[in-house]
């Protein structure tokens, strides 16, 4: 049986390193009718955030990464296994106490292996290299090491993947395996995802958080589509994905051994993608958030041009906050434009008529109407304005001194 875990630190935000990593876990696990788990590993509570908890939670489930099962590694260590687990060594010989702190003993001059599942090659180390780190720490908490080994074992998990940071962590790991008499799980480390701009992504370089992105308003499926894609692909060139489809799509051999590169420019396809995808009612409840007033009719004259929810408020904003009056508009189009409006004809054919260019004429009456040159369709957003608004907004930017 299958059975993999993500086991984030709650230190305040989920990277979207962090989205990838639990993805491809929840994969792999689903892939095989396994298991996923999910752990939070807050045994260094100085870092702890209070509420972070909660905020991975909700942002899993939110992406339809539902655990099976739910460990706190804080609530585990008042059982004490930690502290047994250490003393269990110290009385093998195989740690020692220092100073109120347990840590591990390296043998000399050994070489320690294992093969990376996901990179596909075999890492090794001499044992001289690898430090006889803390396992417990003087106020009885575990450290990472120790709770990860005695948790990966007692919680059965067959396929470790984390991100490639850790791989200096896997010879003590390594060495603790050997030491407990465990049975070592499969260890895959995931690739860095790198900036456009050069180096591992970085909370200084924005860009990382997830929540930062869906506040930006770009849609769970397409952030899920687009980390999809960032370290793994599949047999053909195949590009849109659910989450289930990834989940039967998924093996471990289309893991990329190169480090990724963050391009939001994909990201931002395949939101337009998933936005176009959405019902106009779906829609509207889905920019709600960010456009409080907007309404159903709106929304068909701005859904193809949207990358982002939030863009509806430069999009559509002009149909609740009249724009201010414009400097310098063609004065004479502007009157045209009100009177015919007035007699109910049509704007196209006045213009026509006078020999103006049409570009031109309607470019003016976007600017006195909407504020601004990229707008939705002009006829139809005149339309959900009203005869009376337009003239309003005309008039404005006519009576403008120029
Ligand atoms: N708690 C570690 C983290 O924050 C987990 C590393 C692992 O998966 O072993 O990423």
């Amino acid at each position: 049986m299958v059975r993999t875990r993500f086991a984030p630190s709650p230190t305040g935000y989920l990277h979207i390193g962090g989205l990838r990593t639990a993805l491809y876990a929840f994969a792999l696990a689903k892939h095989g009718n396994g298991k996923f788990i999910l752990r939070i590993e807050d045994t260094d509570q100085k870092r702890e955030v209070p509420g972070a908890r909660e905020k991975l939670q909700d942002i899993l489930h939110n992406f339809g990464l539902q655990w099976d099962e739910y460990y706190i590694q804080s609530e585990r260590a008042q059982t004490n296994v930690y502290k047994q687990a250490a003393q269990h060594l110290v009385d093998k010989g195989l740690a020692y106490p220092d100073e109120g702190a347990v840590r591990l003993k390296i043998p000399k001059d050994e070489k320690i292996a294992y093969h990376d599942f996901a990179l596909k090659k075999t890492i090794s180390w001499a044992t001289n290299d690898i430090p006889e780190a803390v396992l417990l720490k003087s106020d009885g908490f575990p450290t990472y090491h120790l709770a990860v080994v005695v948790d990966d074992h007692e919680m059965n998990i067959s396929h470790v993947l984390r991100a490639a940071e850790w791989i200096p962590s896997t010879p003590i790991h390594l060495l603790l395996y050997k030491y407990f008499g465990f049975k070592t799980p499969e260890i895959g480390h995931l690739t860095d995802i790198l900036d456009p701009e050069g180096g591992k992504l970085s909370k200084r370089k924005g860009n990382v958080s997830v929540e930062e992105f869906i506040s930006k308003g770009y849609l769970p499926e397409a952030i899920l589509n687009f980390v999809i894609l960032l370290g793994w692909a599949p047999k053909d060139n195949r590009e849109l994905f659910t989450l289930d489809e990834f989940v039967t799509a998924f093996d471990p051999a289309g893991l990329q051994k190169s480090n990724p590169v963050l391009n939001s420019k994909k990201l931002d396809w395949f939101n337009g993608h998933y936005i176009r995808a959405k019902s106009d009612t779906e829609l509207l409840q889905l920019i709600k958030p960010y456009l409080p007033q907007i309404t159903l009719e709106i929304i068909p004259l701005i859904k193809d041009r949207l990358t982002t929810l939030s863009q509806a408020r430069d999009l559509a904003g002009f149909f609740f906050t009249r724009p201010a009056p414009q400097k310098g508009l063609n004065k004479e189009y502007l009157q045209a434009a009100a009177e015919a409006i007035e007699k109910g004809q049509d704007l196209a054919e006045m213009a026509k008529n006078k020999n103006w260019k049409l570009g031109d004429f309607f470019m003016t009456l976007r600017l006195a109407i909407c504020g601004s040159k990229i707008t939705p369709p002009l006829t139809e957003s005149m339309l959900i304005l009203g005869k009376e608004e337009t003239l309003t907004r005309l008039k404005n930017s006519l009576n403008f001194p120029s």
